[in-house]
């Protein structure tokens, strides 16, 4: 079954993904500098841009920039006042993205912070920092409540925050589970639906990086 979801996602993409080269150059530059294959997909990569297109966003704040592949698709959504800042802890990684986002000609809408996602977070909330329009949450997964809690922080009504990689090959309802990251993603689900300033929803995703998928919420109070 996994190759027949793979080939039905290429399809979509041939059909329905932007092809420009940039991507491609981003994921070669990435394999090249070894970097570990986390990006999203293309497809879900198009569907974050859609997201922020249709959000009319402004400023979006992501938290896991890797090679900046979304962060790309993110900075190509925008309008030319817009921004996308994100937050990376790995030096290599952030140089990489830098790279990556300066062939890609969007550095002067791009704004990688290098650190623990907690830090740069704590130091936004406490510089006032205004409001995001979406956040994306694609860092480390034990530390998805924290990063919640501080989008929660950072948002205002209306915004949407989408948290990544939430079904990992369905081991998200396997409540004895020892891995700290499926178990970051259980209490993450816990927090949407305890939330009384969130309504939320999660959608299983099949394709190319296999089975997996994100919650999404909006922001209503
Ligand atoms: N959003 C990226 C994309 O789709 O192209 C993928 C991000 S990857 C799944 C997760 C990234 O989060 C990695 O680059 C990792 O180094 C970074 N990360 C892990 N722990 C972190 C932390 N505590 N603070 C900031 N970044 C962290």
């Amino acid at each position: 079954m996994d190759k027949l979801f793979a080939a039905v996602d290429d399809y979509f993409i041939e059909k329905l993904v932007e092809n420009d080269p940039i991507f491609d150059q981003i994921l070669a530059n990435n394999q090249k500098y070894q970097l570990p294959p986390h990006d999203v997909s293309p497809s879900q990569g198009k569907f974050l841009y859609l997201l922020a297109k249709i959000k009319g966003a402004k400023r979006i704040l992501e938290i896991g920039t890797l090679g900046g592949y979304s962060t790309l698709w993110f900075a190509k959504a925008l309008s030319h006042d817009g921004e996308v800042i994100s937050l990376e802890f790995d030096t290599k990684h952030a140089e990489v993205a830098k790279e990556n986002l300066a062939l890609a000609g969007v550095s002067d809408k791009t704004n990688i912070l290098v650190g623990a996602a907690s830090d740069s977070l704590e130091k936004m909330v406490q510089a006032q920092t205004p409001a995001f329009d979406l956040i994306f949450i694609d860092a480390d997964k034990e530390n998805n409540s924290v990063y919640l809690k501080y989008a929660l922080q950072l948002a205002r009504p209306g915004t949407i925050i989408i948290g990544d990689n939430v079904v990992r090959d369905g081991a998200v309802i396997d409540t004895t589970s020892s891995d700290g990251r499926v178990n970051g993603v259980r209490s993450f689900v816990d927090d949407l639906s305890n939330s009384s300033r969130l309504t939320s929803t999660a959608i299983e995703t099949v394709g190319v990086k296999g089975y997996d998928g994100f919650t999404i919420s909006i922001v209503e109070k």
